[in-house]
């Protein structure tokens, strides 16, 4: 891949699915997807107005009453199909994400094999789904059973192109569900390409609608119809707490993948050179923009000044340009926003005593890139220590003792992602267990797996992905007590 190809040529036209259909604009608004790498417009998006919505949910409630009857065999031949699919339509979809997200193409490419084993992973899960009998004296029992909760409207946000559809829609379709998926309309080709390896996988009209639209009208228009059972929702935190408060007017479960702000601990007993490899990849990946991106660094006091000096020179060295450039290590940022955000959280953090080690500044006047940057002499009254990020900083604090740093790392609402770096096997432990966090890494950075519950506590949110909690949540109980 070289970005002396045209640039859109493989970029699709762009269509809702409801019902079987895939629907083109028509006379409907549209939306300017951009290339995030030169701002360039890349296509138009249609835009859902009330009456696809309605038909839309009209669609998923039969699509669930159809689906729901499914075996777990013919669920299971689906998925595995659209893994297989993933797979053989790599190149081209990882090709559009990175035109519409900015991400590298090695990112993209890798984001489609993972979509594509958490596909197979669910496959099995569909087979998966066990009942258990209580028996009573006299012949008496009761049966717990297992049910697809109902049709679920599923928002994925735009910093995972491909696996957060898939994420969205995999476990509900394993379950039993018909999906009402609206991905973010800045990333639309990958979602679109992900539900395209269902249907052409056999998956029947109705189970999986895919919406674009006004992202609050759509919300309160689908969140309000009696035809819903639950919402999934990543996202920040904001919108999330919003979304609950529509869904508890209709009674919906909530599955909510909210905001983070990852704490590190690094101990000075930790294998420094492996630590600041690990570190340094997981903070561009994906410029930064992911809810588990490591955030705050607490190093301890005796390695603290060699820490900032080694991860400044490595930031500083990273090769940032458009993600089609396989040169290129880290890519744009994914919109407008987002440069203009970092650029706001720096300034507050300057004005308050931070001082900028690498980085700091926009690159070029084309398109959204911003420089890995590292801050040190940083205190807790600054809004970066307090804002998720979603760049690529690194905010980087001293400590001395353990109770002083858990107490830190703690200290927010959130509790999505938590890294410690330690050769200390006791120590390993006793930090596992001190942070509050829904998932932790110990030298590891990597948080994502398919058969692992992928999920925040505290604000950043509930319910899990990944792993059988994800089927799970998709799951309600029934028993029979049978006389
Ligand atoms: P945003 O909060 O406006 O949007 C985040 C996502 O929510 C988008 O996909 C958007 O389409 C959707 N959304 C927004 N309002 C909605 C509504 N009323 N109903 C349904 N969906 C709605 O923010 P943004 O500018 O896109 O991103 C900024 C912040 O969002 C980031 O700083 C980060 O904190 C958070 N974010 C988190 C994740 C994650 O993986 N947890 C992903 C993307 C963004």
């Amino acid at each position: 891949m070289n970005t002396t190809m045209r640039e859109a040529d493989t970029y699709p036209v762009l269509k809702l699915h409801i019902d079987g259909e895939w629907i083109k604009a028509g006379a409907r608004r549209t939306f300017d997807v951009l290339n995030p790498a030169t701002g360039a417009v890349l296509a138009h998006l249609p835009l859902v107005d009330a009456s696809d919505l309605d038909r839309a949910l009209d669609a998923a409630d039969r699509g669930f009453r159809l689906w729901r009857k499914s075996t777990p065999e013919e669920r299971a031949a689906v998925l595995n199909g659209a893994a297989r699919r993933l797979r053989e339509r790599a190149d081209t979809i990882a090709r559009n994400a990175t035109l519409e997200e900015g991400k590298t193409f090695a990112e993209t490419r890798l984001e489609v094999m993972v979509t594509a084993n958490l596909f197979e992973f669910y496959a099995g899960e569909a087979k998966r789904t066990y009942g258990r009998v209580l028996v009573r004296p006299e012949g008496q029992r009761s049966i717990v059973v297992k049910e697809p909760v109902g049709p679920v409207a599923a928002f994925a946000p735009w910093n995972f192109p491909i696996a957060n559809p898939g994420r969205k829609l995999g476990a509900p379709i394993a379950a039993g569900c018909s999906v009402i998926l609206k991905p973010a309309e800045e990333a639309p080709a990958s979602a679109m390409a992900v539900v395209e390896t269902l249907v052409d996988s056999g998956l029947p009209a109705g189970v999986c609608q895919l919406v674009f639209g006004v992202p609050d009208e759509v919300s309160r228009h689908l969140l309000a119809s009696k035809v819903l059972r639950k919402v999934s929702f990543t996202g920040s935190t904001v919108v999330g707490t919003h979304l609950m408060k529509l869904a508890a007017d209709n009674a919906l479960r909530t599955t909510m993948e909210l905001g983070g702000h990852a704490p590190v601990v690094v101990f000075d007993d930790c294998d420094f050179d492996r630590t600041i490899n690990m570190l340094t990849t997981a903070k561009i990946r994906n410029s930064g923009q992911v809810c588990v991106s490591p955030t705050r660094f607490y190093i301890h006091e005796n390695i603290h000044d060699r820490f900032v000096a080694a991860i400044s020179e490595r930031l500083s060295q990273v090769k940032v340009g458009n993600g089609l450039n396989p040169d290129v290590q880290m890519g744009p940022m994914a919109n407008a926003r987002r440069p203009e955000a970092i650029e706001g959280l720096l300034q507050d953090a300057v004005s308050k005593g931070a001082e900028i080690r690498t980085g700091g500044e926009r690159i070029g006047n084309e398109g959204f890139f911003f420089q890995p940057t590292v801050l040190a002499n940083m205190s807790n009254d600054m809004r970066i220590m307090n804002e998720e990020p979603f760049g690529p900083v690194v905010s980087i604090l001293p400590f001395r003792d353990f109770d002083e740093v858990v107490a830190q790392a703690n200290r927010l609402p959130f509790g999505l992602a938590a890294y410690a770096f330690t050769e200390n096997g006791r120590l390993a432990n006793r930090i596992g267990a001190a942070l509050e966090s829904g998932m932790v890494g110990i030298n590891a950075v990597v948080m994502a797996a398919p058969d692992s519950p992928f999920q925040g506590v505290k604000h950043s949110g509930h319910g899990a992905e990944d792993g059988p909690e994800g089927v799970e949540a998709c799951l309600v109980s029934k028993v029979i007590h049978q006389l």
